[in-house]
């Protein structure tokens, strides 16, 4: 069995180990060379290409993803080429446009905040007049870690992003300013023969639109996980994913949980499941778009708390210091992407797991920040 996995980053990289594991063979078309997941990196080229990707899937038996930007066109090339591809274009469109999949949510009928297409400045202003003066403007496509998301008070100030769209830039939508107290994530796993397993929802911490930290499972969310299970099988069955799911979510402060968006790959809030549960993301991943049977979600703990090591003002490497930090932090376990680190720039992560979650975190953080590049 091969799969081909377009895009070189870390996830991609993860999916190695996992693979190896499994006896599938891995191969990667990366952006360039050097890349995160260079290990496994068979071809070099660029996914906007129909002719690039068709000539890296010809004798694979699955395409899939490291991230979601692949087009479109190329995702159908695909599939008229008659490549098994996974999660297949009719999913992805979801987690590639939020104007899809806030009308798709809708029709499914789950929680999710407020919200209205913007083609026109009146269609924001009538939205602020109905939502007390305030919502959030995004763009439909090509938004990520917070980018493309601006919280506005009047029309004019999304102006420059309203002439983008009137001049052929990304379509834009708006929602109602949900107030959270805080952040969750569910992770589910699907193959195309229609199993699902769900892990234990988590709690995600973010900051200036980077997620920063992950607690498995979230503390306090016993009585919603039912509901979030529900919610998370409705999605995945809905939009017909195969593979990993991510549904990132809020936590209202009167106790509803609202759909934010989706992420149809492995994901930073699924991290934790390398060292806190029997089977990984990555490697479900690969059993999910292979159609194999899909493996236990239990925890191997009660708690694990992943922190993501973030590069920093003075770019370095997070192994700069490596001795010092893995001779201080023996106990949590410790993954490096081997990319050199830029400010804001996600190079790598730890994970502790253990009993009791104010300990756990306190190891995770401590580590982290040894290794904080
Ligand atoms: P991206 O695609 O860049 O990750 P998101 O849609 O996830 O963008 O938004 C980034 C962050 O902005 C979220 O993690 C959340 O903190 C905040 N945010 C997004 N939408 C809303 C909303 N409707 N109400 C309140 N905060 C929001």
């Amino acid at each position: 069995m091969i799969v081909g996995v377009v895009g070189g980053g870390q996830l991609a990289r993860m999916m190695i180990p996992a693979a190896i594991e499994l006896g599938v063979e891995i191969r990667v078309l990366a952006e360039g060379e050097g890349m995160s997941a260079s290990l496994a990196a068979t071809a070099v080229g660029d996914y906007r290409d129909a002719s690039v990707v068709l000539a890296f899937a010809e004798d694979v038996d699955v395409i899939t993803f490291d991230h979601e930007h692949v087009p479109q066109e190329v995702l159908r090339a695909l599939v008229d080429a008659g490549v098994a591809v996974h999660p297949g274009p009719d999913a992805l469109r979801f987690a590639q446009d939020k104007r899809q999949m806030r009308a798709r949510m809708a029709e499914l009928g789950v929680p999710q905040p407020d919200w209205a297409p913007v083609d026109a400045v009146g269609d924001l202003e009538r939205f602020l007049a109905d939502h007390g003066g305030v919502g959030v403007v995004k763009t439909a496509t090509g938004g990520y870690d917070g980018k493309g998301v601006r919280v506005v008070r009047s029309a004019a100030e999304a102006s420059d992003w309203l002439d983008g769209a009137a001049a052929g830039g990304p379509r834009l939508l708006v929602e109602e300013l949900v107030p959270f107290s805080r952040e969750l994530a569910q992770l589910i796993a699907r193959r195309p023969s229609g199993e699902a397993v769900v892990w234990p929802l988590v709690q995600t911490v973010q900051e200036q639109g980077i997620c920063v930290e992950v607690l498995a499972p979230a503390p306090h969310a016993a009585s919603i996980q039912p509901v979030v299970d529900d919610v998370a099988r409705a999605v995945a069955e809905g939009i017909g994913v195969t593979g990993v799911l991510a549904i990132e979510m809020f936590e209202t402060t009167d106790g509803r949980v609202l759909i934010n968006e989706l992420a149809m790959r492995p994901h930073n809030s699924g991290h934790w499941t390398i060292d806190g549960a029997v089977t990984s993301q990555f490697e479900q991943h690969l059993r999910a778009v292979l159609d194999l049977p899909l493996g236990s979600t239990a925890l191997l703990a009660p708690t694990s708390v992943m922190v993501n090591v973030i590069g920093g003002p003075d770019s370095g490497s997070m192994t700069d210091r490596y001795a010092s930090a893995l001779a201080a932090h023996p106990d949590v376990k410790v993954h490096s992407y081997a990319k050199s680190a830029r400010p804001g720039r996600k190079v790598g992560h730890v994970t502790a797991v253990g009993d009791e979650l104010d300990e756990v975190a306190y190891r995770a953080r401590a580590a982290a920040a040894q290794f904080d590049a």
